[in-house]
């Protein structure tokens, strides 16, 4: 998982990392989560400016201190402390973000960084703009599953806002007995919807299976509440869910046996 988040962490082509969308200051500000499904030990880190690998903080919080969650200047001192590598705040930016920031950055709203129509698809700067938060979910040989997820939040953000990519239970959530889980899409909503525990909880409490939990997560709870976004999930028998009410989700998988995919829109 960390492996993984790192190669979108470090290409400009995704909300996380180098990458990230702005905020209504022109700052990048990061959030990451990651949870063991064994030990269902986590660790998150949110709003941090300076920390190259945020999916690195976050884990270190869970293995290196007694916390789950750390922010803001804290969490990149404890970076700091722990040899992570910090970088100027200007390798983050990219021109596409910049740009994304100022077509809305008079207007009091804040916007998802993937939420354009098909139709704008070969649009360059539209195009671009589509590639997402990250997340991963990932199953070992042994039957322990994790997830994790990293991202520069929704464009415009202000006030320290947060999303729930750093949020256990609401953008990410991984335990061996039912699934992993990570999330993307209008982070208040999946906050407000517990979206990653609420699948795990359609498992373990209603005996659903991965697919139908995901299916009734965000085709219905998440729908209830008026939100628009999409998750990833893996349980211990391998089986993989990707689900979206959005117009696409970049996503694929891979098996050890070499079984792959890759998709943007449904079909
Ligand atoms: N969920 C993220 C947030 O609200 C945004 C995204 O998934 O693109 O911060």
């Amino acid at each position: 998982v960390l492996k993984t988040i790192q190669v979108m962490e470090e290409s400009p082509l995704f909300n996380a990392g180098k990458g990230a969308v702005f905020t209504n200051a022109g700052t990048n500000e990061l959030d990451a989560s990651f949870m063991d499904g064994k030990t269902l030990n986590a660790g998150a880190v949110a709003g941090v400016k300076d920390v190259k690998s945020p999916i690195e903080l976050a884990i270190k919080i869970m293995t290196d201190s007694e916390h789950v969650m750390l922010s803001g200047e804290g969490a990149s001192a404890f970076a700091k402390e722990k040899g992570l590598d910090i970088v100027n705040p200007s390798y983050f930016y990219t021109e596409n973000r910049i740009q994304s920031l100022q077509k809305i950055i008079n207007q009091e709203k804040t916007e998802l960084d993937h939420n354009d129509k098909k139709a704008n698809f070969y649009d360059p700067i539209i195009k671009d703009s589509k590639f997402g938060t990250v997340g991963c979910v990932a199953l070992d040989k042994f039957g322990n599953i994790a997830a994790g997820t990293s991202t520069g939040g929704m464009t415009n953000k202000r006030w320290g806002r947060i999303g729930d990519a750093p949020i256990i239970g609401s953008g990410t959530y991984a335990n061996n007995q039912t699934c992993a889980v990570s999330c993307t899409g209008s982070g208040e909503f999946f906050i407000r919807g517990n979206v990653a525990y609420d699948v795990s909880c359609l498992i373990s409490y209603a005996g659903k299976s991965l697919t139908e939990a995901c299916t009734e997560v965000v085709h219905k709870h998440l729908i209830a509440l008026g939100g628009d976004g999409g998750l990833i999930a893996v349980n211990a028998q391998a089986e993989i869910a990707m689900v979206f009410n959005t117009e696409g989700m970049y996503r694929g998988y891979r098996h050890s046996q070499g079984d792959h995919f890759i998709g943007i829109y449904e079909n």
